[in-house]
């Protein structure tokens, strides 16, 4: 059994239904639970804009689920404080998917709430997600102004009434969302890294990677996907606490990452917002994979790059003998490269760093 499943394609309801059979998810399931999905649908903008979850994969989730002869499903989300749950969910595809498959949609800000203490928090959570017996966790891997990243223990303040989410900003923020982390606990979480925002959850920068990624442990998934990103995980505070909490571990090198299609990697087709058309002005693509190019993008955007220089990236240059720095396995005929297939984000930083050391 692997701890993380990553599936990369344009599929996404394939994808999905894929990673649940890879997983053996069905040898959780017994017909008679009720199924919980948690999307992120922080605002009411389609999944394409980097913000909230495409509904395919979440498709994808009801299918298996179905499938496996269960039918008492449940979506449930709350919007943030600045937006309406129900306009999200029609705007962004759930109430259409919610009607073709016979699931119910659950608006948390309607909901009542319970109160759980963690250590000196009491903290507020909403009845629907405690009254389920497997919560699915569906979360968007995204930038965050405050934060730095959102992945899974974020993403389950949708989980809390809007006075909470307004009281956990008075808290300082990364406490209260580790110790929810730490009292909520998903059996399942299936992250959407298709085109997650560079660095606002709200949207707007989408950067493609066309991956979709399912693990068991929040922090595990979360320190994975912060190192995707071009973060150490304890740059992420909510992450460090979460992990001091005893919510789960870190990714290392001893982590087992399972991709089942390592060989069929698509193509980036980046959508351009002008601040990623600004940064692929660093890059020399040829044949990129979508993945490979994100992780580029977000380390870019973290370093500003190498002044003068030009990142190689992507399958074009396999086998070639170039000057020049590269990016991936595919650039090992470059005069120096970051390894790895795809390399983390947070080693292209690690690298850009000591090559302007040795640079300045
Ligand atoms: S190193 Fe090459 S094959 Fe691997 S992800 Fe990057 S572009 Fe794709």
């Amino acid at each position: 059994m692997a701890d993380i499943y990553i599936n990369y394609g344009t599929d996404l309801q394939d994808m999905t239904f894929s990673l649940m059979e890879a997983a053996g998810i069905k040898n959780r399931l017994k017909p008679a639970m009720r199924i919980g999905i948690k999307p992120n649908l922080v605002v009411s903008r389609s999944a394409d804009g980097g913000a909230t979850t495409h509904p395919e994969i979440v498709e994808g989730i009801i299918r298996y689920i179905q499938a496996a002869g269960i039918h008492n499903i449940a979506i449930l989300e709350g919007s943030w404080v600045g937006d309406n749950t129900q306009r999200a969910f029609n705007n962004c595809g759930y109430s259409e998917l919610a009607k073709k498959y016979g699931v119910r949609l659950i608006d948390t800000k309607q909901d009542r709430s319970v109160k759980i203490k963690h250590d000196e928090l009491l903290l507020n959570v909403c009845e629907s997600a405690l009254n389920v017996d497997y919560l699915i966790n569906v979360p968007v891997l995204k930038g965050h102004c405050q934060t730095g990243m959102t992945c899974c223990i974020k993403n389950l303040k949708g989980c809390i009434p809007d006075s909470e989410k307004r009281r956990f900003h008075t808290m300082g923020l990364f406490k209260p969302i580790a110790a929810l982390g730490n009292v909520l606990r998903p059996a399942l979480h299936i992250v959407d890294s298709i085109c997650g925002d560079l660095s606002f959850e709200e949207g707007g920068n989408p950067v493609t990677a066309n991956r979709i990624m399912l693990g068991f442990d929040p922090v595990l998934l979360d320190s994975y996907g912060a190192q995707l990103m071009g973060f150490a995980p304890d740059e992420i505070e909510y992450l460090r606490l979460a992990k001091e909490y005893g919510a789960g571990e870190y990714a290392d090198a001893d982590t087992k990452i399972l991709e089942l299609n390592a060989d069929n990697r698509p193509k980036t087709d980046i959508r351009q917002s002008s601040i990623i058309k600004k940064l692929s002005k660093h890059i020399e693509a040829d044949g990129a994979c979508s993945a490979c190019f994100a992780a580029l993008v977000y380390a870019l955007d973290k370093t500003g790059g190498v002044q003068g220089e030009r990142f190689k990236i992507g399958q074009g240059f396999k086998g070639k003998t170039c000057g020049g720095i590269g990016v991936g396995n595919c650039t090992a005929g470059c005069g120096s490269y970051v390894k790895g297939c795809p390399p983390k984000a947070s080693d292209i930083v690690e690298w850009i760093k000591r090559k302007r050391g040795r640079i300045s």
